[in-house]
């Protein structure tokens, strides 16, 4: 069969858009769906004669319904065929037929004769997998691989900003340092790797009887770091007091041996202006000096003139 060069092309693209490996969905003016390719079926989950002629929400999470009626609507009162403002793909939340949601990256682009009454094409990608990666690389990139707390660097990041709001709102802020009591006694005794369980057990312990707000970092070694928000030293020595009690009275049982451990702890708070965490820790640090020299297992607090 002849084609004109026109019908060829358009052949052509047809052909392209429908195996195209990203989805493709266009809507008419009404937000319906028309069409619907192979790539959006295998994103979606949806055979394309299960979607076409159904709204466009169908493929979106309910609460992002009306803010993307707006997009639409604000992409169709501009004149052109692909807004300025959108040239550049932007990213939603899709929804798939099993109701998972996944996040996207859409780029839109007017189409259909009608001027008055547009409607739309949109290529979707499927960038969970993607994103799945990224959020995978900066957990690992901000925590210890041994315990999973925050690393030295991520608190420090996190640490300073919690003084910037602290100081901005004129609220207390307070800083533990954890020291393991005759750690190396304790690698010598029953192995490094039950050290390393119990330094995993300590982290647990912790990070379970401390508060959601309350910043946990592993500082290096048997060192372990804590920001506590919205607390003065009176309140962080309450807090100290109870992990230290949690931990001296529980056993890790490694290897069919019981192991126990202790930790000192120091406390200071951060002084008004005090905008870096290493002022408030070198003294959390000098406490927990204080706390060794008195004995170890017990909680020392800094305090300030
Ligand atoms: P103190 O009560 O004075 O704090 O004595 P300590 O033995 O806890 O302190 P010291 O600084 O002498 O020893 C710390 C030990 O912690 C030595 C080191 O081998 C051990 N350690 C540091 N990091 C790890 C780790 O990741 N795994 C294990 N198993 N041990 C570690
Ligand atoms: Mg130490
Ligand atoms: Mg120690």
């Amino acid at each position: 069969m002849f084609f004109g060069k026109k019908n060829l092309l358009s052949d052509i693209s047809t052909a392209i858009i429908e195996r195209f490996e990203d989805g493709v969905v266009a809507i008419d003016s009404h937000h319906c769906i028309v069409f619907f390719n192979e790539g959006a079926s295998r994103i979606f989950g949806y055979a394309p004669e299960e979607v076409v002629g159904k709204h466009l929400n169908i493929l979106l999470p309910e609460r992002f319904h009306l803010q993307h009626d707006l997009m639409i609507e604000e992409f169709g009162a501009s004149g052109d065929l692909v807004k300025k403002s959108t040239r550049r793909s932007r990213q939603i939340f899709g929804r798939r037929k099993n109701g998972e949601e996944f996040e996207a990256s859409i780029f839109i682009v007017k189409a259909g004769a009608d001027k008055l009454h547009p409607g739309y094409a949109a290529v979707v990608r499927d960038i969970s997998e993607d994103k799945r990666t990224e959020d995978e690389l900066m957990r690992l990139a901000s925590t210890d691989p041994l315990t999973g707390a925050f690393n030295r660097r991520e608190f420090k990041v996190l640490a300073d900003e919690e003084s910037m709001r602290a100081h901005r709102y004129n609220r207390p802020l307070s800083i533990m340092m954890l020291d393991l009591d005759h750690f190396k006694r304790l690698n010598d005794t029953y192995g490094h790797a039950a050290g390393d369980k119990a330094l995993q057990r300590f982290t647990t312990l912790c990070c379970n009887a401390l508060r959601t707000i309350d910043i946990f970092g592993r500082w290096g070694g048997e060192e372990f770091v804590t920001l506590l928000p919205e607390t003065d030293a009176e309140g962080a020595a309450v807090i100290a007091e109870r992990l230290r009690k949690l931990v001296s009275q529980s056993m890790l049982v490694f290897n069919d041996q019981k192991i126990s451990m202790t930790a000192s702890i120091g406390i200071a708070q951060y002084r008004a202006g005090e905008l870096t965490v290493e002022g408030p820790l070198s003294r959390a640090d000098s406490a927990v000096y204080d706390a060794k020299k008195a004995g170890r297992n017990r909680i020392s607090v800094y305090r300030n003139d």
